[in-house]
């Protein structure tokens, strides 16, 4: 395979193929696109600085945010009572996109994975636990990846509020076991959304 040992290229070809699903070949096309277009290059780079200086995480929710809270938490018009609990920003947008969700989310950060090393403490589930009391929220949506780190989650998370009233439920219908959200369709999300089930 062609490698650019130690030089700026492979640096930038390198740094490149670490994006989630792009491999070394993308990451060569990428890295002559933006040698070939300088002005591009540098609008990369200004726009790669600016979310580094401006996005940060909701203090809320732990969505993506430019101010204190995300857009959708400042949002007077969703149901600040419903509550939908998603593993990663990406799964929010997958839920977003369905339209079919009215509410507010809960980044997790992950899903708890003893293999991985991931315990519930690495993870924001003490401060969702504590919005659920504090907010009095009414339904907890948990709309985690079907995998078996993302079942052994819901169930953690259903047992910490077993003494609350609130009310828990879980996607349903048509996400196949083992599956991301982030790759499932926006229609497929929004019946299962529809079609939720108790937990
Ligand atoms: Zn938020």
């Amino acid at each position: 395979m062609l490698s650019f040992r130690n030089n700026a290229l492979e640096n930038l070809i390198s740094t490149l193929s670490r994006f989630p699903g792009v491999g070394r070949k993308t990451a060569q096309r990428l890295a002559v696109h933006i040698l070939k277009k300088p002005e591009f290059g540098a609008e990369l780079v200004q726009a790669v600085e600016r979310v580094r200086q401006e996005v940060h995480q909701c203090r809320r929710c732990f969505n993506l945010a430019e101010g204190e809270y995300c857009q959708i938490c400042a949002d007077e018009k969703r149901d600040q009572h419903q509550i939908c609990v998603v593993e990663d920003v990406v799964d929010l947008f997958a839920v977003e996109s369905s339209q079919e969700y009215r509410g507010v989310y809960h980044v997790l950060g992950g899903v708890i994975s003893p293999l991985a090393g991931v315990r519930p403490g690495d993870l924001k589930i003490e401060e969702l636990i504590r919005r659920v009391h504090s907010e009095n929220t009414a339904e907890l949506l948990l709309a985690l990846n079907p995998t078996t780190e993302g079942e052994a989650t819901m169930i953690y998370i259903s047992r910490l509020l077993s003494d609350s009233a609130v009310k828990i439920t879980r996607i349903a219908s048509g996400i196949p076991l083992g599956s991301n959200l982030e790759y499932i369709d926006a229609a497929t999300i929004g019946r299962a959304i529809q079609t939720r089930r108790d937990l």
